[in-house]
């Protein structure tokens, strides 16, 4: 039993994984992009944060709903027209394929943010959002549970 508990601990699903289940397609806009034109994309993907593409497709930063709120609350409405690299997160931490979901949780934790792009080769190559972890978290323990289950009935 202490064997079988101590195996499932070391199979945290890796980011890899979660990229094939859930898609690599990120949605990204330029550096001159308005915040208005941002908002509206955000809200017709229904989506939290787009990662903003500098030169050679470099991420350049990360602009999220929190930023929106941010910049409208301080400057008000008339921000709308500025430019969306005058609002991003330019010190993006990002991941890598081979990290694990529990790695991620405890990066967007100690962050305060709930956004994580994949990086290969310097190239954007997916997003991991909380609830793709809280999924994978979720996905995790029901194996979990399921292997524990089928230990206890042998
Ligand atoms: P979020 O919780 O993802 O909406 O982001 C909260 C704040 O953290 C915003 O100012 C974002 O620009 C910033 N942020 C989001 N994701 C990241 C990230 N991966 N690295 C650095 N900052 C981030």
């Amino acid at each position: 039993m202490r064997q079988v508990a101590e195996e499932e601990n070391t199979m945290s699903t890796n980011v890899k994984s979660m990229l094939e289940t859930k898609g690599r397609e990120v949605v990204t806009v330029s550096p001159d992009r308005s915040l208005l034109e941002v908002a509206q994309i955000l809200n017709d993907h229904k989506i939290g944060a787009v990662i903003v593409i500098g030169m050679e497709d470099r991420i350049a930063g990360i602009f999220t709903e929190r930023d929106l709120v941010r910049a409208v609350a301080s400057e008000g409405a008339g921000v709308l027209t500025q430019h969306v690299k005058t609002a991003m997160t330019t010190a993006v931490q990002r991941c890598r394929e081979e990290q694990t979901v529990d790695e991620l949780m405890g990066m967007m934790s100690a962050g305060r943010f709930r956004h994580v792009p994949v990086e290969k080769d310097g190239k954007l190559a997916g997003i991991i959002s909380i609830g793709d972890v809280v999924k994978a978290r979720i996905r995790e323990v029901e194996t979990e549970a399921d292997h524990m289950k089928a230990y206890i009935a042998s």
